[in-house]
């Protein structure tokens, strides 16, 4: 099925402001959330909103899906040269903001918190997973493939799951998930409920509890994930590995992993958007004579043409040798550095004697400065 536009699902044009962004999501959240809206869709409707909220709301991510569409943040979109690339900045998720504005309708709408409503046992999604990656400068540009090792909660199989066998009705709590307390005070006597600490909530315990995995129902595994890095990523850049991050509570979606990239430095290479920059170091002769010299790109070595008369910080555009990004790529600018000799042998030396005898000083810079100095 085809994704809608997240402009069209939160019904906000593409110069939509922060402010506009926000609000049409409250009002949306507010008319589809499932807590409040009995329609069958509304759940599916709600998070759309959330998606589409998810991504607009993110500067990073909103200008990666106006460039790319929503494919770029798909982990499972087959041939999508962007893979799983987000583009998603280091100041945080989507959706922690989510969270925190639900949170806020909510007890806008009820004087309560979000946990007041919350039903037992509801299948809740796992825990998401932030791995921060360190990758060299040219897997950042040209993509690659990277091994990494977590240990995350899974499933237990013993048990299924349910953390023991054959379930019976909580005694602690009869049932209801929630113990009572009551508390004497200064002020009188109060009575405080907390989650039944035998049950967790649930109003059932078991006959036998799972030794495996000690009646939590999941087990802790170290496993290996190839992490896809998709060409063109910089520092910040995250990707998310939908389902495999932290195993689902009560049959609930696992929560998935995302990577974000720490790109190290390049000892010759600098990055400036799509394009990439190289210093030089040219000698005097190479300047004024010009001529050519091989260099190396990202993509091997270069013959480059020096033009006669260079200097220093002149940039030589080669084209196309840059960052891709969709099916172009930025630049390579080789930035001429001409290094002075730290000395002169005696040959050497008689020739520039030789050339002191010229007129070397044809730059506008003599002029000015002499403008001066006369
Ligand atoms: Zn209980
Ligand atoms: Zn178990």
């Amino acid at each position: 099925m085809a994704k809608r536009d997240y402009y069209d699902v939160l019904g906000v044009d593409k110069s939509a402001s922060e402010a506009d962004i926000k609000s049409a999501f409250r009002k949306l959240a507010k008319k589809y959330h499932p807590d409040l809206n009995k329609e069958p869709d509304a759940a599916e409707k709600f998070k759309e909103v959330q998606e589409a909220y998810d991504v607009l709301s993110d500067e990073q991510k909103r200008k990666t899906y106006d460039q790319f569409g929503s494919a770029a943040f798909d982990n499972n979109a087959g041939g999508n040269p962007y893979g799983n690339y987000g583009g998603f900045n280091t100041s945080g998720f989507g959706f922690d903001d989510i969270n925190i504005n639900l949170d806020d309708i909510l007890s806008n709408m009820f004087g309560g918190g979000f946990g007041s409503s919350r039903k037992k046992n509801r299948p809740i999604k796992g825990e998401d997973v932030l791995y921060r990656m360190n990758i060299d400068f040219r897997d950042a540009v040209f993509g690659s493939k990277k091994d990494i090792t977590l240990d995350l909660t899974e499933k237990c199989d013993e048990c299924d799951g349910k953390g023991g066998f054959n379930p019976k009705r909580c005694s602690t709590c009869s049932g209801t998930g929630k113990v009572r307390r009551s508390q004497a005070s200064l002020f009188g006597s109060f009575i405080t409920e907390s989650t039944c600490p035998d049950c967790n909530g649930s109003g059932e315990t078991f006959e036998r509890r799972c030794s495996d995995c000690k009646g939590k129902g999941y087990v802790v595994r170290r496993k290996n994930i190839t992490i896809t890095i998709p060409e063109g990523v910089d520092t910040g850049s995250q990707i998310r590995i939908k389902g495999k991050g932290q195993v689902g509570i009560n049959g609930g979606e696992n929560g998935d992993i995302y990577v974000e990239f720490k790109v190290e430095d390049d000892p010759i290479f600098k990055r400036e958007g799509y394009d990439i920059y190289m210093t030089l170091p040219i000698n005097v002769t190479e300047a004024i004579l010009g001529g050519e010299k091989e260099v190396p790109t990202l993509d091997g070595n270069i013959i480059l043409t020096i033009p006669s008369c260079s200097q220093t910080n002149d940039k030589l555009r080669i084209r196309n040798k840059g960052v891709p990004y969709g099916s172009k790529r930025g630049d390579l600018y080789i930035v001429l550095d001409v290094v002075m000799p730290s000395k002169i042998d005696r040959n050497q030396r008689r020739l520039f004697e030789e050339l002191s005898n010229t007129n070397l000083e044809t730059s506008d810079k003599f002029k000015r400065f002499n403008k001066y100095f006369k």
